[in-house]
């Protein structure tokens, strides 16, 4: 049983998602697998994540009747894809919320004061009124995490998520330190980070196995 405002970590256990995490992470797996097993991950973990949207009573009229029905709350939620991994994730989000707007951040870490610096953000409008998916395939040092969801309030949203499909206990405890109200959810969560801040055993560049880069 959950702590009442304790930060919220889930990790989806279904069978389908361990099974094709496995693929995933295979070193042989090429970029278009990779990206399909992307997509197909981000589906059913968003299920998982996407579990307590709110909901308000409607009716429906169907060919026989009219009935009491329901239907998500408010304007669509929003999901917000970190560039440039997340964009696979996004594209499987959007089958299931076809209504969605789509934000972009891009940043990279300074090398210096090692701080996130941001080279784009778009988001969408109202993001005060929408519940907030924020998708990116690696929970690594959570500091790119991290500084999306500050965007992402700073533009007056108060509900979010965020959804990685592999997770470490380093980025996850840097995204609850800093937004203790953002409930996490991965599709695996591996062991630890290395010393090149990347997780083990992982799947390496997630981006370069999406894009066929090196
Ligand atoms: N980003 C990746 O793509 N992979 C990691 O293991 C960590 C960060």
């Amino acid at each position: 049983m959950p702590t009442p405002g304790a930060p919220t970590l889930k990790v989806v256990s279904h069978p389908l998602v361990q099974h094709k995490l496995t693929l995933l992470r295979d070193k042989d797996t090429h970029s278009g697998d990779f990206r399909r097993l992307c997509r197909e991950i981000t589906l059913l973990a968003a299920y998982e994540a996407l579990a307590d949207l709110p909901l308000v009573d409607t009716t429906v009229e169907t060919p026989l009747t009219t009935t009491a029905a329901s239907r998500l709350a408010g304007p669509a939620p929003a999901v917000i894809g970190i560039l440039r991994a997340g964009l696979v994730m996004v594209d499987a989000v959007l089958e299931l919320l076809p209504q969605s707007p789509v934000g972009h951040l891009g940043m990279y870490r300074d090398p210096v004061t090692h701080l996130p610096v941001d080279y784009y953000a778009k988001l969408p409008d109202e993001m005060a009124r929408r519940e907030v998916l924020v998708v990116d395939p690696m929970l690594a040092t959570g500091g790119s995490a991290a500084h999306a969801i500050d965007v992402v309030k700073a533009a007056g949203s108060t509900n979010i998520r965020l959804l990685s499909i592999i997770g470490c206990p380093e980025g996850a405890a840097v995204v609850h330190a800093a937004h203790p109200d953002v409930a996490i959810t991965v599709a695996g969560m591996d062991e630890r980070l290395n010393d090149h801040k990347y997780i083990v055993p992982g799947l390496g560049d997630a981006g370069d196995r999406i894009y066929g880069t090196r």
